[in-house]
C-alpha cells in the first residue's frame, strides 16, 4: 500500500469515528430529550390533578358553608317525612284534592326552630297537623 493510500486511510477511518460519536451522541440527545417530555407532561398531569382536586375542595367547602347557614333534611329523615304523609293521607281527605289541583310542594311547609341544644325541625300539612321528624 502507498503512503498516500495509508493516509486516505487513516482519514476514512477518523471520519468514521467521528460519524459514529456524532450519531452516539444525536441518539443520546434524543433519549434525554424523550424522557424530560414524558417528565414534563408527568409533572403537568400531577399539577392538574391538584389543581383539580382544589377546586373540588373549594366546591365542596361551599357547599358544606351553604348547608351550614341553612338546614339540611338527611335521607333517613325524608323517607320518615313521606310514610307519615302517606298515613296522615287517610286522616286528611283534603289532601287528594288539594294533590290534584297544585304541585306536591305546596301543600305543606316546613318550619325549623334552632335552639341552644340543636335544631328541631318539622314538616306542616296544609291542614295544619304537624310531625317532626327532627328532634332534639
Ligand atoms: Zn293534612
Amino acid at each position: 500500500m502507498s503512503i498516500q493510500k495509508t493516509l486516505i486511510k487513516a482519514d476514512e477511518e477518523k471520519i468514521n469515528t467521528l460519524c459514529d460519536n456524532v450519531k452516539k451522541e444525536i441518539h443520546r440527545v434524543f433519549e434525554k430529550n424523550i424522557k424530560l417530555v414524558e417528565e414534563n407532561q408527568a409533572l403537568h398531569d400531577e399539577h392538574y390533578k391538584d389543581k383539580k382536586l382544589q377546586e373540588m375542595q373549594k366546591t365542596l367547602n361551599t357547599m358544606r358553608d351553604d348547608l351550614n347557614r341553612g338546614f339540611s333534611i338527611s335521607s333517613d329523615e325524608l323517607d320518615a317525612i313521606k310514610e307519615w304523609f302517606d298515613k296522615h293521607k287517610e286522616k286528611d281527605p283534603g289532601m287528594e284534592g288539594k294533590l290534584i289541583k297544585y304541585p306536591k310542594h305546596y301543600i305543606h311547609h316546613y318550619v325549623f326552630t334552632p335552639t341552644e341544644i340543636g335544631i328541631v325541625g318539622e314538616v306542616v300539612c296544609h291542614c295544619g297537623e304537624k310531625f317532626e321528624f327532627q328532634s332534639l
